[in-house]
């Protein structure tokens, strides 16, 4: 606790004082041009992956990056998320799920979560993720299944996001454009979906979205 102290000491003694203008002119208003949903896990640090600046980016954090679907009723994310797209109006939505994410670990391992029941009932919103990775890599080693699991879970929560009637209208509008990203921590290598191979490819300044753009439609997914 102590470091932290240091830091917001620092944080209001300089580097505050060096961004002035930008921090006096968000003190009036915000207009973020990204949503970022990402894990909770301390090792994914959003602003720091996408070198941005507050203001830039509305995120959004819970363990294994989740949106559950609208039957879950008013639950934070579809709150935080309607607000942004509806009020907001982010033009961009970015899932990022991470290697070894603890979140799918349990979602793999239910049988582990017995201690934490409601870490259990919270990674129910990302069974069929379990689901999708014993039908595709039942024969798969525990690494290649646990890959597959953050990979395919930033799938299968985008599919849930679009359940919801705010996101499908601004998609189906072709004002939200939605990501589907993975964060390698120890290479920090950034990947996203490619709609072309159907593969997470290391991100380029040509990565195309998912929804909002011509290149993506879910049948072209993986599953
Ligand atoms: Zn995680």
């Amino acid at each position: 606790m102590h470091d932290l102290i240091e830091g917001v000491g620092r944080f209001m003694g300089t580097v505050h004082a060096k961004e002035k203008a930008l921090f006096e002119r968000l003190a009036h208003s915000q207009s973020p041009t990204t949503f970022f949903l990402t894990c909770s896990d301390s090792r994914v640090d959003p602003s720091l992956i996408t070198q941005t600046e507050p203001g830039e980016m509305f995120v959004l954090r819970n363990a294994g990056n989740i949106i559950p679907r609208p039957e879950a009723g008013a639950t934070g994310e579809a709150a935080t998320l309607e607000y942004a797209v509806e009020l907001l109006r982010v033009p961009d939505l970015i899932v990022c799920g991470h290697s070894n994410c603890g979140a799918m670990q349990g979602v793999l391992h239910p049988e582990k979560l017995l201690s934490v029941p409601n870490v259990d009932r919270w990674l129910r919103h990302a069974s069929p993720t379990r689901g999708l990775v014993d039908k595709n890599f039942a024969a798969a080693t525990e690494e290649v299944r646990w890959l597959a699991a953050v990979e395919l879970n930033v799938l299968v929560q985008i599919e849930h996001l679009r359940l919801h009637p705010f996101a499908r209208r601004a998609m189906d509008a072709g004002r939200l454009a939605v990501h589907a990203w993975v964060y390698d921590i120890g290479s920090g290598e950034v990947r996203a979906f490619d709609t072309s191979s159907h593969r997470f490819e290391r991100i380029n300044e040509t990565t195309r979205a998912l929804e909002g753009s011509p290149a993506g439609t879910p049948a072209e997914w993986p599953f």
